[in-house]
């Protein structure tokens, strides 16, 4: 039987169960955090601020809700600029025995340090790989898929390096590309440009995020290239708001596309993008509502039960892609 690597070791597919294919267990910069430890996060549900070190305790707690309201495993879609630490993960998932899917990847709209400017495509593929065949950090922990991201600054020259990179390594491996993707700046289309022009076949690419838009053309566009579709941030309402969310996962259900979606939240355990008042006053303005790793299984999936999502296309959105998609 195939296999997937997750943070305590490979498992097989028929083991992953039902499992949401985006949620972050921490959100940290690693640079900031390793320069000054004194420095803490944010916790958004409800706003507060997280000292150093209470992130953990945080995460054990959201991890342990997940299961708790039958979540198996998640992809922990959490890489480089990220705080992307396997050792934190793995001590979370066996303590509570959520099953957790770590990738390798950069993520940034833009920047790269000197390290990748000075390095081409095959050179940071080489990282990529090491971290899918060699294993992360200095474990044995092995990544089970490759993140990319493409943002507000479009695919510039920056973006589309880490895009070829990331499809080399996945020709190279054939492990499966996750994209971070931004439709308001039509992003989905050139990223998928991309890894074809690699070589990479369309049904290892998720194009994460393609959910913030309603525009079932555009939709419609990306998964006529044979990709896979994140429906990935039920309770950001600062991109998309949560019936219109729900409107366009009924529609896509309707149009028969159960087969390539994925539903999921985007959670972020604790982040420290904003600080702890910036956080409380996003929230308050509706920025983000019942953001948690809670919001799927708890909401989303009862309401769409409600409307008349049979039981197969529940099992194949939520137990049967993560698997096809990650052994593709
Ligand atoms: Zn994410």
């Amino acid at each position: 039987m195939a296999q997937v690597q997750t943070v305590t070791g490979p498992v097989d597919v028929d083991q992953l169960g039902t499992t949401l294919i985006h949620e972050h267990l921490r959100n940290a910069d690693e640079a900031v955090h390793n320069q000054w430890p004194s420095v803490g996060a944010a916790k958004e549900d409800p706003p507060h601020e997280v000292a150093p070190g209470e992130d953990y305790e945080i995460a054990l707690r959201e991890a342990k809700a997940a299961d708790e309201l039958g979540i198996e495993t998640i992809g922990e879609p959490t890489a480089m600029f990220l705080g992307r630490d396997v050792d934190f993960m793995r001590r979370v998932s066996e303590e509570t025995g959520l099953q957790v899917i770590p990738c390798t990847g950069i993520y940034t709209y833009d920047y790269l340090p000197q390290f990748f400017l000075n390095r081409d495509p095959d050179q940071i593929a080489d990282l990529f790989v090491h971290d899918i065949e060699e294993g992360i950090q200095g474990t044995e922990i092995k990544a089970a898929f490759i993140k990319c991201a493409a943002d507000e600054p479009g695919v510039n020259e920056n973006i589309e390096k880490v895009h070829r990179a990331a499809a080399r390594a996945s020709v190279r491996t054939g492990a499966p590309i996750m994209a971070h993707s931004r439709p308001a700046s039509n992003t989905g289309p050139r990223q998928v440009e991309i890894f074809e022009e690699e070589g990479v076949d369309p049904n290892k690419v998720q194009i994460a995020h393609t959910g913030d838009s309603d525009d079932l053309d555009y939709i419609e566009g990306l998964l006529e290239r044979g990709v896979w579709i994140g429906l990935d941030r039920y309770g950001l309402e600062i991109f998309l708001p949560y019936e219109r969310r729900q409107a366009t996962t009924k529609a896509l259900l309707e149009r028969g596309y159960a087969d390539r979606m994925f539903l999921s939240a985007d959670s972020v355990a604790t982040i420290d993008w904003f600080p702890a008042n910036v956080i409380e006053q996003l929230v308050t303005a509706g920025a983000a509502k019942e953001w948690t790793i809670r919001m799927v299984p708890e909401r989303v999936l009862p309401e769409l039960r409600e409307w008349g999502m049979t039981e197969e296309q529940e099992r194949t959105m939520m137990v049967e892609n993560p698997v096809r998609w990650l052994t593709a």
